[in-house]
């Protein structure tokens, strides 16, 4: 993001909201040169943020992924598939309100844990419980297909 007073490169993000009930992000800038100040408006799709796992390498945000994650913890509990999406929404907006490029698992697995425990307890114990011994949004699902997988027994 150019300066537009001195057209240095370098600018840091010093505030950054959602905007346009959520479709934009407002960011406030400083240019690291001549320090001038100014306002952009980005593309919120553009600006969701990588997810750093616990071994270091990016991947992008997954939020089918996410999905399938939340709905297996919440397996067989009162609560219906568009209370999960809206929880869904709310992480996916937590993400873009950083402002940040990147963000670790580690945040959004508080995240989802945090929304898991306003829809229904049983699943958050069972999220927080396994998620909390991987600290990784991708290991934990693995550990939950694993669990699933041998034991149909409903
Ligand atoms: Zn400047």
């Amino acid at each position: 993001m150019r300066c537009p007073f001195c057209k240095a490169s370098e600018t840091k993000v010093i505030d950054s909201r959602l905007a346009n009930e959520g479709d934009s992000v407002r960011r406030r800038r400083e240019c690291l040169t001549c320090a001038e100040r100014f306002t952009t408006f980005e593309s919120a799709e553009l600006v969701m943020p990588r997810i750093v796992k616990s071994d270091g390498s990016r991947v992008p945000f997954d939020d089918q992924k996410l999905l399938q994650g939340m709905s297996k913890a919440l397996e067989k509990r009162p609560v219906s598939m568009e209370t999960i999406e809206q929880a869904l929404n709310q992480i996916k907006y937590n993400l873009r309100a950083t402002g940040d490029r990147e963000v670790l698992s580690q945040r959004l697995g508080e995240w989802v844990m945090e929304e898991l425990k306003k829809l229904d307890q049983v699943a958050y114990v069972r999220f927080a419980s396994v998620y909390r011994s991987f600290q990784d949004i991708d290991e934990f699902r693995q550990e939950i297909d694993r669990l699933e997988a041998p034991t149909a027994d409903s």
